[in-house]
């Protein structure tokens, strides 16, 4: 009785569960995947070879040399609205640029939200930025329990990971002491940095050889950029920079050889009051408010991005959208402000529907595609071009026009956007089996 029950529970429920149509036409190169990189405290005022960091008291400071972080399409001027670590990694993921830790935790306000969604399994390797909320919308995180370089505390939470991920993060838990064995200053600083980079690319090639069609989104923060800055001063931020750019090269190399998208981005920056300060800061009132401390990279490479460098002003709440778009996912994020850039070389159009309808895609009166479901994504078509979508149904046919400068989405379902005359009959049918189902077992109990 119970195994009938369970099937008639599932039968039943995976009409309302949305499915996805996804569409591609015109053979697009796509990635399969993401690496999300951030890097605490990372100023693009002090490696961009458009910027120039100045300290508080109008000196100039000095800059990084570090070609291997300029690589693909590069955002000149991206400013975080916060420059405070746990509300600029919220306003990250969520595309929200009032966002903060809290809203992180709710429903659909995430890019990892959008992602579960569409059957990709979410990863991260954290040093800081990994706050409960962050790491509850993991299904794998290795992560720093505390910022100490003296006792790092490495754990792992997972909520569903892939075959043999909790045995790879566990032996990279275990290699942390043997990065920091007998090294102090600066060195120790840019060792931890490294195993965080060097644990990240060991999780993207195990993804990439044991689970090859899974597609995943890999978050990865460094923190002792940050660190370095605070403690260390500017000469040394400087060079902690440099070091990275080093040894960030081998999770470059692993993304473009196998077309993972991959973006590069901070937290916020860091300010120094003058040169050779000690110590810098970013979110105390003395600093909050100067470029520096503002100023964040957007770097990104993906096999569907046009590359080169792009001026105009943007926020860190568009990283949100834009990565989803390179993914050719919608931007269903709750609460986002944050707009795409437009720096994919087709564009997509995603679709909601009644699933009772047909949805056809047509160009200059000819049908060039059509599928039924309660989402789709037609994925691959030419810029500037125009297009009508048709959904029809028993009710007739319903048609929009879109002229494609960037993605874009339609829908086709009721104003009211709630549950549909379908979806209420299936809810009230499985209420039925349930309550009807334990009166049974009731029965056979007693
Ligand atoms: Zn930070």
């Amino acid at each position: 009785m119970k195994k009938v029950l369970i099937i008639l529970l599932l039968l039943l429920t995976s009409n309302i569960v949305s499915a996805v149509s996804e569409i591609t036409l015109n053979d697009v190169k796509r990635p399969q995947s993401a690496i999300l990189f951030i890097v605490d405290g990372f100023g693009s005022s002090y490696y961009y070879p458009e910027l120039a960091p100045i300290a508080l008291d109008g000196s100039a400071l000095l800059k990084a040399r570090a070609q291997n972080l300029t690589f693909g399409t590069r955002i000149i001027y991206v400013k975080t609205p916060h420059p405070v670590t746990g509300i600029a990694h919220s306003v990250i993921v969520t595309g929200y640029s009032d966002a903060n830790e809290e809203i992180v935790g709710y429903p659909d306000a995430t890019i990892y939200d959008v992602t579960r969604q569409h059957g990709f399994v979410n990863l991260a390797v954290m040093e800081t930025g990994d706050f409960s909320n962050m790491r509850q919308e993991q299904d794998i995180i290795l992560f720093a329990e505390n910022n100490s370089l003296d006792k790092p505390g490495i754990s792992i939470q997972a909520k569903s990971s892939p075959p043999g991920m909790y045995e790879l993060m566990y032996d990279w838990k275990m290699k942390m002491p043997s990065y920091l064995n007998n090294i102090s200053g600066r060195e120790r600083y840019r060792a931890y940095n490294k195993w965080s980079i060097d644990a990240a690319n060991a999780v993207a090639n195990a993804m990439i050889k044991d689970h090859p069609s899974q597609k995943f989104l890999l978050t990865v923060n460094v923190g002792e950029i940050d660190s370095g800055g605070h403690n260390l001063g500017d000469d040394d931020y400087v060079r902690l920079i440099e070091d990275l750019d080093r040894d960030f090269y081998s999770i470059y190399k692993t993304a473009q050889d196998n077309d993972i998208a991959l973006f590069l981005t901070a937290d916020h920056g860091m300010s120094f009051a003058t040169k050779n300060a000690r110590r810098g800061g970013h979110s105390s009132d003395k600093y909050s408010s100067k470029l520096e401390s503002l100023r964040i990279p957007l770097v990104m490479l993906s096999p569907n991005a046009v590359s080169g460098v792009v001026s105009g002003e943007y926020g860190q709440e568009d990283i949100a959208p834009t990565l989803l778009s390179v993914l050719d996912l919608p931007s269903h994020l709750q609460y986002a402000d944050g707009k795409a850039i437009n720096i994919k070389k087709y564009a997509s159009i995603f679709v909601k529907a009644d699933s009772q309808y047909t949805v056809s895609l047509w160009n200059d009166g000819r049908k060039i595609s059509e599928s039924s479901d309660s989402e789709l994504v037609f994925a691959g078509l030419p810029l500037n071009t125009s297009y009508t979508l048709k959904a029809t149904g028993a009710r007739g046919t319903y048609e929009e026009h879109v002229s494609l400068d960037s993605d874009k989405q339609v829908s086709f379902r009721k104003p009211d956007g709630g549950i549909g005359n379908r979806q209420m009959f299936a809810i009230i049918l499985v209420l039925i089996v349930i309550i009807g189902g334990m009166i049974v077992i009731k029965r056979i109990k007693d």
